[in-house]
């Protein structure tokens, strides 16, 4: 149902698309942002969100939704639920499923089954190659004429070179976006990152070179091509650098970073063992610090949770697990954390978190006078504990289970609508 009648009093509003920042009151009325002002209004219902954040809602670029062919370990259902409660609104679901997106009918029928559910907008992308498998380019037309714009064979790598540069000549004739896990096969075998976890525990490593040669190609070929292309799940130091430098000569790139990468390092698989095992595996403290570098100077772009939900018994022995940690409902305060640090400003969580993500995924929305309301609140300072309880999501596979954070959401309203209020 519509809100009618709503007065959100006091609230911290960051809308960096208006570049407004300040302490307002924000009038909804039928669903639509009637007024924001610093003057008294008056509403049917009254909230105050006194030292709370109203930003535009979130965007997740890298879910996993496992749906279809893997419901075993997420619902559709837990998935937004879980979403939402992470403050997000709209995701961009990985193609990894089974069967694989490379179909534009599967990729409109996984669409039209979360628009049943109606808590958040899920954009699934397709795949970039048949089958994922490497081969042969995807019928590009066929998914464009039916409005599917995103492709990326995530959960592996495009490897073939020459097959990267004509999805990439493709994109700028066509204008679409291309996304790529970054990683060379010959240089990424075993579970953890190659050095001091490895040889602690003397089982092979994957090299940081796998993902730095594969970045430093995609950027060579965006350069060359003029197409776009979205680095996903950027770990290492080195491909900051190489980012950084393609973006200075104007490449077409953008970047995320998993909050995990700039949070924990390599050592925390001693730790949790299979529950910090994910793919690119937690490296050192050297590239910790040049990912919160590349998000301070704008050469990661954004956030993205890579959300990849796997079951207990997927998890038991760590030489055998399968890589990935959920994400949907850390990624706000784990963000958050870099705030507290002092190294980034809260108006910087919000662009990391919605604004860039949001134009990256080429979605408008204006937390403004007028505009249908949609927007997140969250409270940057309360505490809560993530635990099965408050796990939204179907797996429990993420280092953080148990573990007291710091920022929640409390309020999302999507179309009109409110989705989500925090408890
Ligand atoms: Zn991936």
């Amino acid at each position: 149902m519509k809100i009618s009648s709503l007065l959100l009093k006091n609230c911290y509003l960051i809308e960096p698309n208006l570049d407004l920042e300040g302490r307002f009151n924000l009038l909804i009325e039928d669903g639509r942002i009637r007024a924001i002002t610093k003057e008294s209004l008056r509403a049917k219902e009254v909230l105050d969100l006194e030292g709370k954040v109203l930003c535009p809602p979130f965007c997740d670029l890298h879910t996993h939704t496992r749906y279809p062919g893997q419901t075993y370990k997420e619902e559709p259902e837990s998935l937004c639920k879980s979403a939402i409660s992470g403050g997000f609104s709209y995701l961009l679901a990985m193609p990894n499923t089974n069967p694989p997106m490379d179909e534009p009918e599967r990729v409109l029928e996984v669409e039209e089954t979360f628009k049943g559910i109606g808590l958040c907008k899920v954009v699934q992308s397709a795949t970039l190659s048949v089958g994922r498998e490497g081969k042969r380019l995807v019928d590009f037309y066929k998914f464009l004429e039916r409005g599917i714009r995103f492709f990326t064979d995530d959960g592996s790598n495009l490897q073939e070179p020459a097959l990267m540069e004509m999805a990439l000549k493709y994109s700028k004739a066509l204008d679409f976006l291309v996304l790529n896990h970054c990683e060379e096969r010959s240089l990424s075998r075993g579970k953890v990152n190659e050095g001091l976890v490895s040889e602690v525990l003397g089982i092979e490593g994957r090299k940081p070179s796998a993902e730095e040669v594969v970045v430093a190609r995609d950027c060579i070929l965006s350069y060359r091509t003029g197409g776009r292309i979205h680095l996903q799940h950027i770990s290492t130091g080195l491909s900051v650098k190489i980012i950084r430098f393609f973006k200075e000569l104007g490449a077409r790139v953008s970047a995320e970073v998993n909050p995990i990468h700039f949070t924990l390092t390599q050592e925390s698989v001693l730790n949790f063992g299979a529950r910090a095992l994910l793919n690119p595996p937690l490296r050192g403290e050297e590239d910790l610090e040049l990912i919160t570098e590349g998000i301070r100077d704008g050469t990661i772009d954004c956030v993205a949770t890579d959300h990849a939900p796997h079951r207990s018994f997927e998890k038991e022995i760590l030489q055998d697990s399968l890589p990935g940690v959920i994400g949907l409902q850390t990624a706000l305060p784990l963000t958050l954390e870099l705030w507290r640090r002092g190294k980034i400003s809260l108006r910087k969580v919000v662009e990391l978190l919605s604004t860039n993500p949001l134009r990256i995924l080429g979605e408008r929305v204006r937390v403004k006078e007028g505009e249908v309301a949609n927007f997140v609140v969250f409270d940057p300072n309360e505490e809560w504990t993530y635990e099965e309880k408050t796990n939204l999501s179907k797996s429990s596979n993420t280092p953080f289970l148990g573990k007291r954070l710091k920022g929640k959401v409390v309020l999302l309203v999507r179309e009109g609508k409110l989705v989500y209020k925090g408890t």
